[in-house]
């Protein structure tokens, strides 16, 4: 029952083998292994796992009295402890328990992860990790999720107290440190795109639009033929802001 389990053909190995190197983690009975697999959904090409998810996307179980991460638990069923080392996916979805896209990588430090999720084209530098839902990419050190233009910068330029990081590019995926710049009026909000709403109208004293100014950087872009880049130049803004301004997210009062 154990080998049939597994979910895997074993590799020459046989299943006393197996057995030997699934105590070596931790003790598994097969009552374990039937839980481990009853929490597995198995219809698409990654395996799913549906039960406790951690804060940083991996799967967790306990066993033994002891919190195993899902996807571990699942590549030393197939291919033994990983002891030290991390295992990584090769599907980019931490629930993903399928051995098939795991191997085993050497323990990296935060930098040389954060580059591993980095894309580099002749203008923008592209995150393909994780986006949260308005596009930003999002990086994970321990516990801490940091939106990945930030730790960019952070890494580039040094500290950056709690300002806002703003994109010359408009593009919320890339984290090029050429393409970034601090916003030294806007403290950070987690998510720079949310400052059109944090600092609402002229009344906010940091605020260096007008009402009058936001009235005229819509007419200017309705007439045409001027870039948000350039209108946030104009108005020494973040191009952010204007994009606020212009889909009426942010001075919606005005
Ligand atoms: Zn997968
Ligand atoms: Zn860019």
């Amino acid at each position: 029952m154990g080998a049939a389990i597994l979910g895997r053909e074993c590799s020459g190995n046989s299943r006393e083998s197996r057995r030997e190197r699934l105590t070596r983690i931790v003790l598994v009975t097969e009552k374990d292994l039937e839980r481990f697999w009853s929490k597995v959904n198995k219809t698409s090409n990654c395996w799913l796992w549906t039960s406790t998810i951690v804060r940083d996307g991996y799967g967790t179980l306990v066993i033994n009295g002891k919190l195993v991460k899902a996807h571990r638990f699942s590549f030393a069923l197939a291919s033994g402890d990983p002891g030290k080392l991390r295992v990584l996916h090769k599907c980019d979805s931490p629930s993903c328990v399928n051995p098939d896209h795991l191997f085993l990588g050497a323990v990296q430090t935060p930098e040389e992860r954060f580059w591993s999720y980095v894309t580099k084209t002749p203008k923008c530098w592209e995150w393909t990790g994780v986006l949260n839902r308005k596009g930003y990419g999002q990086f994970t050190i321990g516990s801490r999720v940091i939106l990945a233009h930030r730790y960019s910068y952070l890494n580039a330029y040094g500290n950056l107290g709690d300002l806002c990081v703003c994109h010359h590019c408009d593009n919320p995926k890339c984290v090029n440190p050429e393409h970034l710049f601090l916003d030294t009026r806007v403290k950070n909000n987690e998510d720079c795109a949310n400052k059109g709403r944090v600092v609402k109208g002229s009344q906010v004293g940091s605020a260096k639009l007008t009402e009058q100014d936001v009235v005229a950087i819509r007419e200017k872009y309705a007439r045409g033929g001027v870039l948000q880049r350039v209108l946030a130049a104009e108005y020494g803004v973040c191009q952010q802001v204007i994009s606020k301004i212009l889909t009426r997210q942010g001075w919606k009062h005005v």
